[in-house]
């Protein structure tokens, strides 16, 4: 996998000085001389693949490259603009343009003003890093387990997972939600739809999604991959993102009970970047229905690979799977 910016370049513009020790420290990994600190050593490592930073000598760590830009003290809004200039990945940001267009419609049923505060509410919400509960329930209750806690709230900055606060939503784990499932950038606030959020505490109902009236958009984590499973809910395709992102599989998760017209539009934004769907109905969905399913997706989704893969045996969704597992299903697609 290729690294997701051009950070040498982005770096040299913005004059930062760097310097990396030369040999390759392992896959997708450099450590550089740390920016923030007056370091002699390599201590800021950097995961070219997932735009993650950590500094082992001043601590700094944590987010993606815009909260490294906006530690260096760039605005936003700014660093938004100079990583768009540096992202390698060109058929990301087109494949974005096209979707802005054919989302333009469907966008209109919400009016700016409505999604501005949608987002605004959101940006409020406590990132699920900073918050004991998250972790914990994380860890212990959804089995994300990593050598180090660090490492555990990386991951949740990168998903950009949130907290309700006490007023909305107190107690849920909140997923962000964007206009045809697209993780469009963070500074795109006109394709923010809204969250999705499931209950630590037990609490009832366990989903609750906050949206404009009418609309159900998709869930995917992070972004749009080349492979795309189409599943039921935001934790399998968390899980599937976080143990197949680097081989170029992702997941996408349908609000709501059954899938609607409003899915297929969503599902067929994607198309122009996805290369191959695969639908991994539950074990409970009736077989009639998972019929008439494939039938609507092969029709929304003319020209594409569109293939029912089951789960492994024994195993009722893929959210209580570990990493190892997805891998070992899915290494068949992996490639
Ligand atoms: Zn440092």
């Amino acid at each position: 996998m290729t690294a997701l910016v051009d950070w040498r370049a982005l770096f040299n513009d913005i004059r930062v000085a760097w310097k990396d020790r030369g040999a390759s420290t392992g896959r997708n990994h450099v450590n550089i001389a740390c920016p923030f600190c007056k370091d002699d050593g390599y201590h800021l490592g950097i995961r070219e693949d997932r735009e993650v930073f950590h500094c082992w000598k001043c601590g700094t760590a944590g987010g993606n490259y815009l909260t490294l830009l906006m530690r260096l003290g760039h605005p936003r809004f700014e660093g938004a603009k100079l990583l768009n200039k540096y992202r390698g990945d060109r058929g990301y940001e087109m494949a974005l343009q096209d979707l802005r267009q054919k989302h333009a419609q469907h966008d209109k049923k919400t009016s700016d003003e409505q999604k501005s505060l949608m987002f605004a509410r959101w940006e409020r919400f406590r990132p699920a890093a900073e918050v004991a509960e998250a972790l914990d329930y994380m860890h212990d209750d959804r089995g994300f387990r990593y050598e180090h806690e660090w490492m555990l709230k990386e991951e949740l900055t990168y998903y950009d997972l949130r907290v309700g606060s006490n007023s909305m939503h107190p107690g849920r784990l909140l997923f962000p939600l964007y206009a045809s499932g697209q993780r469009a950038a963070w500074h795109q606030q006109d394709a923010f739809m809204g969250w999705t959020g499931r209950s630590m505490r037990g609490r009832e109902p366990k989903y609750m999604t906050s949206l404009p009236q009418g609309e159900h958009p998709v869930y995917v984590p992070r972004m749009v991959r080349s492979t795309m499973l189409i599943v039921e809910g935001p934790f399998d395709a968390l899980r599937i993102d976080v143990a197949m992102r680097s081989a170029g599989i992702g997941a996408v998760a349908l609000t709501g009970k059954e899938m609607i017209a409003a899915h297929l539009v969503s599902l067929r934004a994607m198309m122009s970047f996805v290369r191959r769907f695969f639908f991994v109905p539950d074990r409970d969905v009736p077989v009639s229905q998972m019929m008439r399913a494939m039938h609507e997706l092969r029709a929304a989704l003319s020209g594409r690979n569109v293939v029912q893969l089951r789960l492994p045996d024994n195993v009722k969704d893929a959210g209580e799977m570990t990493n190892a597992a997805v891998r070992r299903w899915l290494s068949p697609l992996a490639r």
